[in-house]
């Protein structure tokens, strides 16, 4: 029987070895490769890790990276200052804001002040207006991992009933925008949501990202359920990451499941990649 377990890091091992390739041919050709500019503010342990992890597969790929710091309580203007310069910079074609930030900045501001051409996250309300409206341009990179990980292992879904539980900005309401694109009726859960359930149970496809560990567990799942898991909790006393998924108990009943590690996270990381060499590619003016 062929694996239930869709390996994500496997996928985005290929993908990460096709734009190494992309990146040398480019070189050779006497062109500058594409880059990356990252800004984090405070100090978040998460983001330094993500940070790094980020660092880590620009360097594998032969990208510029680098990284802008701001102490907590930095004006917000000065890092709008900072983007504006970003945004003519000819050698990065990325912008980058690590979330989350330090809660007196207005995310929104900030994220507004990147030139959309330059927004490899796709957070900027252009991108995902484009995104609404049927003409995808920068695509939020973990919704977009997920829609590959599913086209990869050639998964249909049109006409497939989905729920998204939970609705940030970064995960929910994008990965429901993603379903919606490639043909799925799709259903977005939330905290507030009181019959989920009844949508939980009715689902070909679950896509979940609350940050609960343990949350979706097989009771409320039908049988040949397709399970993405884009938690990333840290238990409490051990250093192991878990997903939102009660992995061992809904695995007979799932077709398909992300595990955590190693499922969604690497395509994370994969798609802020492929959206790099894309801005990179459509060689814009850029103009203020
Ligand atoms: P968030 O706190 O911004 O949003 C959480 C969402 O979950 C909210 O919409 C909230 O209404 C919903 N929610 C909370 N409790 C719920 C419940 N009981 N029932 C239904 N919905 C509920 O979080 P986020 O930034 O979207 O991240 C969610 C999780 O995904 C976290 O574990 C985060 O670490 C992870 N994450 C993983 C990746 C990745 O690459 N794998 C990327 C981003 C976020």
């Amino acid at each position: 029987m062929l694996s239930k377990i869709i390996d994500g890091k496997k996928i985005a091992k290929n993908i990460i070895h096709n734009i190494k390739n992309k990146v040398h041919n480019i070189i050779k050709k006497g062109h500058r490769p594409p880059g990356l500019a990252v800004i984090w503010v405070g100090k978040n342990k998460s983001s330094q890790l993500y940070i790094q992890k980020k660092q880590i597969a620009c360097n594998k790929v032969g990208y510029i990276f680098k990284t802008w710091h701001f102490q907590e309580g930095t004006d917000i203007f000065k890092i709008i200052k900072l983007i504006k310069i970003l945004n003519k910079d000819k050698n990065y074609d990325g912008i980058l804001i690590q979330l989350p930030l330090p809660k007196y900045i207005e995310a929104n501001q900030i994220i507004e002040s990147i030139h959309p051409k330059k927004d490899v996250d796709g957070f900027h309300p252009y991108n995902i207006g484009c995104l609404v409206q049927k003409i995808p341009k920068l695509r939020p990179c973990t919704p977009k991992g997920i829609i590959t990980l599913l086209e990869k292992y050639n998964i249909n879904l049109k006409g497939l009933n989905t729920t998204v539980i939970g609705a940030s900005n970064i995960v929910g309401r994008p990965m429901a925008l993603e379903l919606l694109l490639s043909g799925c009726t799709t259903t977005i859960t939330h905290r507030f949501t009181k019959n989920l359930k009844e949508h939980i149970k009715k689902s070909d496809l679950i896509v979940i990202g609350i940050g609960k560990p343990n949350f979706l567990h097989q009771k409320n799942i039908k049988n040949g359920t397709i399970i993405i898991d884009v938690g990333i909790n840290t238990l409490p006393n051990e250093k192991k990451i878990v997903g939102d998924v009660d992995f061992y108990s809904v695995y007979p009943k799932v077709s398909y499941i992300t595990p955590v590690p190693g499922g969604v996270g690497p395509m994370t990381v994969a798609s802020l990649l492929e959206n790099t060499l894309e801005a990179y590619e459509k060689k814009h003016q850029y103009e203020d």
